[in-house]
């Protein structure tokens, strides 16, 4: 993947702030600047996002996750974390290399990470039918 920046971040091409890594997955700061903290989980094999990633790679991503978050909560003064993932442009992927937002939060931090939905369309049992497995 070539023109792929994140890509470029996990092969070193282009610089990151890197904040723990091993063989296949690396988390980094997100350069947004738009809240304290904001870092980014990645595997280093370019897979667009959850739908195409083997679960090989998905289990070293989240096993990357989980250790940073307990970095986070453990020795860097947070309380908890939100993780926030978007898979496909529909769901507002904007950079299409699997990634997984973490936030780090403090009580009373004042941040809501949670989306404002506008309320469903559906009845609750029309969508069950649709969904279930
Ligand atoms: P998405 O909208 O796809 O869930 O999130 C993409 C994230 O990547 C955004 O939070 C954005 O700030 C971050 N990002 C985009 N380009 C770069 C970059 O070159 N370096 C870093 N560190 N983060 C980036
Ligand atoms: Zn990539």
């Amino acid at each position: 993947m070539e023109e792929c920046i994140f890509c470029k971040i996990a092969s070193g091409e282009i610089k990151g702030l890197r904040i723990y890594e091993n063989n296949e997955t690396l988390a980094f700061m997100d350069i947004a600047k738009d809240v304290d903290g904001h870092i980014l989980v990645i595997p280093k094999k370019h897979y667009k996002n959850i739908l195409d990633c083997d679960s090989e790679t998905l289990s070293a991503v989240m096993n990357t996750i989980k250790r940073v978050s307990n970095h986070l909560t453990e020795n860097c003064g947070y309380d908890g974390i939100n993780l926030l993932n978007a898979n496909d442009e529909s769901a507002g992927q904007s950079v299409n290399h699997f990634h997984i937002h973490i936030i780090p939060r403090k009580s009373n931090d004042g941040i809501d990470a949670w989306p404002k939905f506008e309320g469903a369309k559906e009845e609750l049992q029309t969508v069950f039918d649709k969904v279930k497995m």
